[in-house]
């Protein structure tokens, strides 16, 4: 999404240098573009699943860092009280609200035993969004090599297995049964050798996405929508293989981005029976 427009909410301030009440600026790093700015919207389910009910905690020293931070900044004028707390997040995110004349941040709990500079970085990189000023690359690049490290990443993934609901409504579906149908498409591309990921139905109809794999918590999903009547058995069967040959071809990153596609993926994707029948349906349906 683009970011200027992400940034917007921020701008409607009272002042160009205050954060307004009520809207919140979220951060996520764990995804590629690797700054995403969320709208709270966004964030806002996570809050719904068991994460809610895990406790925060205060960061020590995180007011006076944000302080330092803000001065470092260049930011105007006397600055705000802030609360900072680590929270359970399901990712590496970062967010930032005020509520009358606090500013409330949470640090993702990922960062409970980062280094100082990181945490520096952290606040640098929430500051010079909301007070739009340019933060020095030394100060936020402590941040985002943390963020972007192998070693993040994997302890990203190891929490999500825990930390992230499995939306799903199960794999036997009013129409088709997605563990059958995994257990034929094994046998038959992968010599029954696919080891088998959690399946299940989306909760709600999706708009864009026929399937997806997430690899955090080891998940296929398969849009609701296409357990119809009116969908052919192959169209299903041909979605469920292509997100089988995410489990097998593995990528850091969940769901269907142009980089999980390999070359070998692609020729793989094809040795499909049906596959050009198959893709026109799914052409048909995506209308
Ligand atoms: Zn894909």
């Amino acid at each position: 999404m683009n970011l200027a427009k992400q940034l917007a909410p921020a701008q409607q301030g009272n002042s160009a240098n205050e954060l307004p009440a009520a809207k919140q600026l979220t951060l996520v790093l764990d995804r590629k573009p690797p700054i995403e700015l969320a709208q709270a919207a966004q964030a806002a389910p996570k809050k719904k699943h068991r994460t809610s009910r895990r406790k925060s905690s205060a960061v020590s020293g995180g007011a006076a860092l944000f302080q330092r931070v803000f001065t470092r900044l260049g930011c105007d004028g006397r600055p705000p009280r802030f609360r900072v707390e680590f929270y359970p997040y399901a990712s590496l995110v970062l967010t930032i609200r005020r509520r009358e004349d606090v500013v409330y941040v949470r640090f993702s709990d990922l960062l409970q035993r980062a280094p100082l500079a990181v945490l520096e970085g952290a606040a640098a990189l929430l500051l010079s969004r909301v007070y739009r000023r340019k933060a020095p690359r030394a100060l936020v690049d402590p941040y985002l090599n943390y963020a972007r490290s192998n070693r993040t990443r994997s302890r990203i993934s190891r929490m999500r297995r825990g930390r992230v609901r499995l939306a799903s409504t199960g794999p036997r579906g009013r129409h088709f049964d997605l563990e059958k149908m995994f257990s034929e498409l094994n046998e038959k591309y992968f010599a029954g050798k696919l080891q088998r990921p959690h399946i299940g139905w989306s909760t709600r109809s999706w708009r864009r996405q026929f399937g997806c794999y997430d690899p955090g918590p080891n998940q296929i999903l398969l849009n609701r929508r296409m357990d119809h009547p009116g969908v052919p058995q192959v169209a299903v069967e041909y979605v469920l293989y292509h997100e089988m040959l995410h489990v097998k071809h593995p990528t850091r990153r969940s769901g269907c981005s142009l980089v999980s596609h390999s070359p070998e993926f692609r020729a793989e994707e094809k040795l499909f029976t049906n596959f050009a029948r198959a893709r026109r349906i799914l052409d048909h349906l995506a209308r």
